[in-house]
Order: C-alpha cells, then structure tokens, then sequence
C-alpha cells in the first residue's frame, strides 16, 4: 500500500491511541471514538485510507452484520481483509476499521443505510451489496422510500457493482441506477412496506417470488443467484447446499449474497463456502451461553422483519424470554410492536422481561399469546427449569444481557 501523507498517519495513530484508551477505561471497543477523533484531524481520511484498496459496502436494514461477517471470512481466501466486525457502521467507524488494518488489500464495510452515498462517494468503492430495505422502528417509517431513492442517486454514474436483492422491491429500485447488477432471489420474509411500485406509486402484483406493477413497467429482474431452501444456484445453474453453522433461513439468503458478494472478488462457491461454514456467530448474536444448567441462545430483533427472522430461528420446543426497551437506539415508541405477528410463540412456555415489558404484555394479550411478567432478566431465567431457552431482545436489551453474561463472541 502507498504512504498515508504525514497528516493522515498521524490522526490515524492518535485515534488508534484514543481507541486504546477507551478500551482501557471500560467504554466498549474504542472505535467510534478512536475514528471520530482522527476525523476531527483528517476529515479526508476515510478516502485516504481506503485507497488503493478493493472494497466492498454492505447495506440493508436488517443482516447486515452478519453478511459483512460472511463476506470478509469468504474474501480472506485472497488476503487480509480490515472489517468494521462489531458494528460501528458510520464513518467514524470505517476510518477505525481501515486504520486498525492498514495494509489489508482488501476491506468490507458494513455502512449504515443513509450513510451509503458519503461513504460511497468517499471510499469509491467497487462493490456495493444492497439487502432489503424495511421500517427499522415506527420513527423513521416515512424514510425508506427517501432512502433508496438517495441510493439511486448516489449509484447512479459510478463504476461500482452492485450486489442486489431482487425479492425486495425497494432495494430492486434503488440498485437499478448501477451501471452494473448481479441480482440475487434471496427472499423477503416482511413485505409490508412494499405493496406499492416505488416507480409510480402503483400497486405490485406478486406471485410467488415474482412482482410487477399493475401500472408501469417496473418488475422484478430474472435473478443471476437463486436461495432454494437450503441451496444456493449459482449463475451457472450449480446447486450448492449451504450447510452453514448459523441458524435459519435469514442467514441462508445472508450466505447467498455472500457467495454472489465473493464471485464478484474472483471466488468461484467451492473456494468462498467452506469459509462461509466456519462463522458460528457475529458479535454476540447467535451465541449459546450458560447460567445454572440452563443453555440460553441470544437472537436480536430490532424492528418488525428482524421479529420474523428470529422467530424463524428460534426453537418450538424451548421456552422462550422475550426482553424490549426503549432506548436511544431502540426508538423510543414502541407501537412497532403491534405489527408483529406473536401468535407462533402459542404453546411455549414464554417470559416477558425489558424496560417496557407492559408494552409487549398488552401486544401478547390481545393476540392470546400465554406469557409470564418477569422484573428482571435473571428472574425469567430463575423461573424456567434448566435446559435449552431461547432468548430474543431488541438493540439495549440484547447487550444489557450480553454484558451480564460475558461477551463472548
Ligand atoms: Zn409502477
């Protein structure tokens, strides 16, 4: 890699100095801060460290952690890869993540919705993977539309291809300025912020995987990958069982566009998958941890689509705590809650726990759904005989959870 100017490598090594010193003092990983303080030095510095660099982008509302996790264990088939793992995904963090990598010749960014045009414009990165787009709480419901309209924007006259989830209407809209698409079926399990043609306002016509609208030409593109269940179909009509550690049906369609997200580095199937197999969980999530004989899986749910995907992967047969607050980066109004369908958690056992359990209580009543009030986290855990319990937490839940009972990764 070419020489950092003197400017950029010293607010490079005085965030990393900040970074460290955060760590030591107990306030989480250090990198939001260590890359807010070199931007304060370097404002450019995002663009400087990620030249010279081949990078990917990945956005999407939900599973975006997990598919920048799936994609630079896949691209470390070709070299070292700088990766913003724990989530800090603003610039801040990226200039962190580049920073702590510097000679990485490749970098996957997981990037925040609607920071992708800045980050795109400064990164000038040559793959950009595009998920699916949904309402993340109630509070921003209004900005999805406005979002991959940004994106279009932003795609639009730029080299970079785009990886695409063509089952998402929305994200379908806003890819399709690039100058170059490979569209991935990798499902859409919430619809409910896509019944309207983002084109014309018109209304879409679905059958099966596929739609079009009623009124313009807009329609869902022929895919180049397909998820069949529990196969990805490459571009060559190659069935691929994916078999990986992660749970459910999410994290396939996370793998397939992994897989796709890889083809784009150069990497056929049989060299990115087996990399693909060896992530068993992504910052917490996924992870199994004991108390008392009792085996307690942590799935996150931020908003309504990231309901159904844990739901998905939770277990019919294990009792199940469900924990909601309502802080900063949860949303304060939680009347999200009651675009959820709970009654599949019928007939297990289930605790209510979180800063605003009344809410979620009122939401289970009214779909006569049976469920416990616990005060506490350890108290739903006490209640429950041991054996395995799933639990599922929205954002500050979840790592209120994850701190009293270890961060292992
Ligand atoms: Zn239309």
């Amino acid at each position: 890699m070419s020489q950092l100017p003197l400017r950029a490598q010293l607010a490079s090594a005085l965030g990393r100095t900040a970074a460290t010193l955060s760590r030591a003092t107990g306030r989480g990983d250090g990198s939001v801060i260590g890359g807010r303080v070199s931007l304060l030095l370097e404002p450019d510095l995002l663009r400087k460290l990620a030249a010279d660099r081949r990078l990917a982008l990945v956005s999407a509302t939900n599973g975006k952690t997990t598919t920048t996790r799936l994609i630079t264990a896949a691209l470390r088939e070709l070299g070292d890869v700088a990766s913003n793992a724990f989530g800090a995904n603003m610039p801040a963090g990226h200039v962190s993540a580049l920073s702590a990598a510097k000679d990485a010749p490749y970098a996957v960014l997981e990037v925040d919705e609607k920071y992708l045009p800045e980050v795109l414009d400064n990164t000038g990165a040559g793959v950009v993977v595009l998920m699916n787009l949904s309402r993340d709480q109630m509070d921003r419901a209004a900005e999805i539309w406005l979002l991959a309209q940004k994106w279009r924007r932003a795609l639009a006259g730029k080299p970079a291809h785009v990886i695409a989830n063509c089952d998402d209407p929305l994200v379908t809209w806003g890819a399709s300025t690039a100058a170059r698409v490979t569209w991935v079926a990798g499902g859409q399990r919430w619809r409910e912020d896509s019944w309207c043609c983002p084109e014309c306002g018109g209304p879409l016509d679905r059958k099966g995987a596929d739609w079009a609208c009623r009124e313009c030409t807009f329609h869902r593109p022929e895919p180049n990958w397909v998820l069949d269940d529990e196969d990805a179909i490459d571009p060559r009509g190659e069935r691929w069982r994916l078999n990986l550690k992660l749970p459910g049906q999410a994290n396939r369609s996370n793998a397939v566009i992994a897989l796709a997200t890889a083809e784009a580095f150069g990497l056929l199937p049989h060299q990115a998958l087996p990399r693909l197999r060896e992530v068993t969980s992504v910052a917490g999530r996924y992870t199994t941890v004991a108390r008392d004989g009792r085996s307690l899986r942590l799935l996150l749910a931020k908003n309504p689509a990231g309901w159904l995907e844990a739901f998905d992967v939770s277990s019919a047969e294990r009792p199940i705590i469900l924990s909601v607050n309502a802080q900063g980066p949860d949303g304060r109004d939680t009347s999200w809650l009651w675009d959820v369908d709970y009654r599949i958690l019928g007939g297990r056992p289930v605790y209510v726990t979180g800063e605003r359990r009344l809410d979620l209580a009122l939401r289970l009543d009214v779909a006569e759904v049976p469920f416990t009030l616990a005060e506490s986290f350890a108290q739903a855990v006490a209640a429950l005989p041991p054996g395995d319990i799933d639990v599922i937490a929205n954002y500050t839940a979840f790592q209120a959870i994850r701190t009293e009972f270890g961060r292992a990764e």
